[in-house]
Formats: C-alpha cells, sequence, structure tokens
C-alpha cells in the first residue's frame, strides 16, 4: 500500500472509538500503542510496538479495528488495513514479550509459570487477584454453584461438564469463574486454561471467517484443558456462532476437557438459543446463584470490611445487610460509600455516618409519628399558622401553602405513605398529598431561595 502521510493526526479519534468498543484491560493490554500511521480513501496504516502484538491484533481484532476506523474516519467502504510493526532487528529482539500489567498480590508462579502463560497469551482477561474462592462467601444463595466450581477446579471433566452458572448481575458468576481459574492453575498440573467473554468469541470468529481462517480458529479453542466462556447469553440471536459453539463445545466434551459457561438466564431462557445447544448445557450441572439472604450478606459486608481493614460496627453491618438486598456489587459499593464519606468528613463509621453516606433519613425505615409531629410543629412556627390550620378545610394561600410544604417535607423525611401523611393532614386523599409534594418538589428546583427556605426547615426538624 502506498499512503500520504495524514496531515491531521486521526489517532485519538481511533482511540476514542476503540475504548468505545473493548473492555480497558483489553485495550491496555492490545490498542493502547497502536499510531494511525497513514490514511488514504483506499486504505489505513497502523503501526504497533511489536510483531507479536500485530499478529495479535490481525488475528483477533481485525473486526473490531475495522468498525473502530469506520466510525472514526471517513473512508471508502471495502478500505484496506494494515498493521505494521518494526522490523525485529530494529525493535528489541522481534517477538518481544508484551508487557502484562503485573498481576498484583498473587504468589509467584514457579512450577505452574506455563499455566499462567498459557492463559494470559490466550484469554480476553487479566485475572482479577480477588476472585478466589478464599474470597468467596458461600451461603444458600450460591452454595451449590460455589462447590460445583471448587470440585470443577479440583478434578475437572469430572461430573460437573459442563458446568453452567445463571444468575443475576452482580451475584457473583464472574467471580467464581475467575477463582476455578486461579486454582486450576496453582494445581501443579499442567493446564491450558482459556477464559473469554462471549463477545470475544463471537469477535474472533467473525474475523476469522473474514480472514478465511477458520481451521486456526478451531484449533485454538479446540486445544485447551478448559475453556470458561462468561455471559454466554451474548450468543442470543447469533445463529452462526451458535453454530460454531456447539461444534467446538462438542470437540472439548468428547477430548474429555471441562467446560464452563455463566448467563443471566437459565438455558432454556436464552431467547433463540438453539435447542441442541440448550440440551448440551444441560448434560453437564446447571446451578443457579441466586440472591444472597440476610445472612450471607451480613457475613460477606463482614468480609468486604476485613479486606479493606476496616473496623465496622456490626450495627452498621446489619443496617447495611437489611437495607441492600439486591446484589453482592451493590452491597460492595455501600460498604465502599460509607467508608469513603466517614474519611472525608473525618469520623468513625456508625450508623448515622452510614445513613446519611446512603443518603437515608436518619430515622431510618422505622416509621416515626414522632417525625410528623415535629414536621408540623417547624411549619407552623416559620409560616405563623396553627397546627388545627394545617389540619382543616380552609385552602386560602396563607394556609394552604404551608400545608403543602409540611406534606412535602412529611414525604421526604418520614416513612410514611401518601395515605398516611394524608391522614395527619385532616383525613386528605393520596392524591392531593401527591400533588402538593409533586408542587413544592418542582417550586425548589426552580427557586433557590425558596429551595433554600425548605432546605432550613428540613434541619430544624430534624434538630439542627
Ligand atoms: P456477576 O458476574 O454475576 O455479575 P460478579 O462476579 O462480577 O457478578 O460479582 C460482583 C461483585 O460481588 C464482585 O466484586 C465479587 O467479588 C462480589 N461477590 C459476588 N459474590 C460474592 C460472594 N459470594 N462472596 C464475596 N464476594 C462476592
Ligand atoms: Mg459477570
Amino acid at each position: 500500500m502506498t499512503m500520504a502521510e495524514v496531515p491531521v493526526n486521526p489517532t485519538s479519534q481511533f482511540h476514542d472509538a476503540i475504548r468505545q468498543r473493548v473492555s480497558k484491560q483489553q485495550y491496555d493490554l492490545w490498542f493502547k500503542s497502536i499510531a494511525v500511521k497513514a490514511v488514504e480513501d483506499g486504505g489505513v496504516e497502523l503501526s504497533v510496538a511489536n510483531a507479536f502484538i500485530s499478529e495479535w491484533l490481525s488475528s483477533y481484532y481485525a473486526e473490531v479495528i475495522r468498525e473502530a476506523l469506520d466510525k472514526a474516519l471517513t473512508l471508502s467502504d471495502d478500505f484496506a488495513v494494515e498493521i505494521s510493526a518494526p522490523a525485529p532487528e530494529e525493535s528489541s529482539g522481534g517477538y518481544a514479550p508484551i508487557e502484562m500489567p503485573a498481576p498484583v498480590d498473587t504468589p509467584a508462579p514457579d512450577p505452574t509459570a506455563d499455566n499462567h502463560q498459557f492463559f494470559l497469551q490466550h484469554s480476553d482477561v487479566v485475572l482479577n487477584p480477588k476472585y478466589t474462592f478464599e474470597n468467596f462467601v458461600a451461603g444458600p444463595s450460591n452454595q451449590l454453584a460455589h462447590a460445583a466450581a471448587m470440585a470443577v477446579a479440583d478434578a475437572p471433566a469430572g461430573s460437573y461438564n459442563p458446568l453452567f452458572l445463571h444468575g443475576n448481575v452482580g451475584l457473583g458468576k464472574t467471580h467464581l469463574l475467575q477463582a476455578i481459574c486461579h486454582k486450576a492453575m496453582q494445581s501443579g498440573k499442567s493446564m491450558n486454561v482459556l477464559y473469554l467473554s462471549s463477545e470475544t468469541f463471537v469477535n474472533q470468529f467473525i474475523s476469522a471467517i473474514g480472514d478465511g481462517e477458520l481451521d486456526r480458529f478451531r484449533y485454538r479453542y479446540r486445544n485447551v484443558d478448559m475453556l470458561l466462556i462468561d455471559d454466554i447469553h451474548l450468543l442470543a440471536n447469533k445463529e452462526r456462532t451458535q453454530d460454531e459453539f456447539f461444534h467446538t463445545f462438542n470437540a472439548l466434551y468428547n477430548a474429555g476437557r471441562q467446560i464452563v459457561l455463566s448467563s443471566d438466564s437459565p438455558p432454556g431462557e436464552i431467547p433463540t438459543l438453539k435447542e441442541r445447544l440448550i440440551s448440551r448445557f444441560k448434560w453437564g450441572l446447571v446451578a443457579e446463584m441466586a440472591a444472597p439472604g440476610y445472612e450471607t450478606r451480613l457475613a460477606i459486608l463482614r468480609r468486604k470490611a476485613a479486606d479493606r481493614g476496616e473496623q465496622i460496627a456490626e450495627e452498621v453491618l446489619s443496617f447495611l445487610a437489611e437495607n441492600i438486598d439486591t446484589n453482592i456489587r451493590e452491597l460492595e459499593g455501600a460498604v465502599t460509600k460509607v467508608v469513603g464519606y466517614a474519611q472525608l468528613i473525618h469520623q468513625t463509621v456508625d450508623i448515622s455516618v452510614a445513613k446519611r453516606a446512603l443518603g437515608y433519613r436518619d430515622s431510618g425505615r422505622s416509621p416515626s409519628v414522632t417525625g410528623i409531629e415535629r414536621i408540623l410543629d417547624v411549619v407552623c412556627k416559620d409560616y405563623g399558622v396553627r397546627i388545627t390550620d394545617l389540619q382543616g378545610r380552609k385552602r386560602t394561600q396563607s394556609i394552604a401553602f404551608p400545608r403543602q410544604v409540611a406534606m412535602f417535607l412529611a414525604r421526604k423525611l418520614t416513612p410514611l405513605s401518601l395515605e398516611e401523611i394524608g391522614g395527619h393532614f385532616g383525613g386528605r386523599d393520596h392524591s392531593t398529598v401527591l400533588y402538593a409534594v409533586d408542587k413544592i418538589r418542582r417550586r425548589t428546583t426552580e427557586d433557590v431561595d425558596f429551595a433554600r427556605q425548605v432546605r432550613r426547615l428540613e434541619l430544624q426538624t430534624q434538630g439542627r
């Protein structure tokens, strides 16, 4: 390709487009060093740090790169892409080993160096050193998945093949998959472990077809002892990739290799997943990871606090465990928020700090009738009206307005329902309360002075 030098450097646009398509880890590992050297209508020339990266990108990320270039630059439809690297004699040693981010905290992988080498070269993530079995808290919601994962890591291709883990986001699927990788590679046996997101499987497959390199693609996959694919539900609607995966699955399974899959739903509920794949996924063990119950949440919180070297009072932990019941990522986030907030305001973590950090009111969730009395009191004093006025039928502005402010505060500061609030204002119905709350809220967004005034009242009701 002969190309004109590029007058304006389009590298940064290209990098922006790449970053939208790949994970940060993939980006740091493979894409960071790419420079756009030349662009002309018929093609683009890219340069990278060494031949190893260039080969890797060509084999695995050709399609991703094309898409990014297409997005970033104005090109003709069938532009060519050339990836060049300094010739071996120019760069230090040609196939210079590519710089991998050093895994933090992992023990030196002496006897298992080859396992790690294989993993790093072929998988699309760098293992998170924290995603180990030691750091995983088992409870009734995830016990089966946890036990099966351990069994698979100890004795691959035994009873649980394939192992299929499914559950909602943030419940530990990726954590368990990576724990299997850690353990299998440390087993002291030689193990080719390959861990991929479904996305990468799809991307690699598509580029293999494009480049007429299906054979290489197949060899790469079928030559592993353990294949783990995270978020397999992303194969939904990808018919050809499903077919290819079906063959990969059979080849590995028949050769007695372990397959581990994770998904956001059970095999039969992944939309458009072909029947023959569904049935294969059920051959081994299908284990659900459900949302943890209170005790498990508490145990996880204790662990996360200890991991950070934080002493957090039991009362605070149980408050968090009671109130955050969606998933474990949220629980972790809550610990981070609370600890961070306490540091920011130079206080030790106590229940009131925790509530404020998470935006709860100090009254927590316990119904607080005193709360509403206090609100009535504060509002009456401020507007110079009587409580009986707020509870009566008068609708003159001088009464109706403070009444609406009081309703707004009641909604914001107490756990009472609209109905219950209405009850405290002379038995008004919930739509009246709703109207008031809406009106006042809107006004606080439009009128800074008024917002300040409401805020002052709010603080007063809390005795501040
Ligand atoms: P998923 O892949 O199911 O969306 P992840 O594996 O990414 O969920 O888990 C989300 C976060 O919660 C991770 O930081 C993980 O370490 C943590 N986590 C999940 N389950 C547990 C558990 N049982 N014990 C300790 N940490 C957990
Ligand atoms: Mg995940």
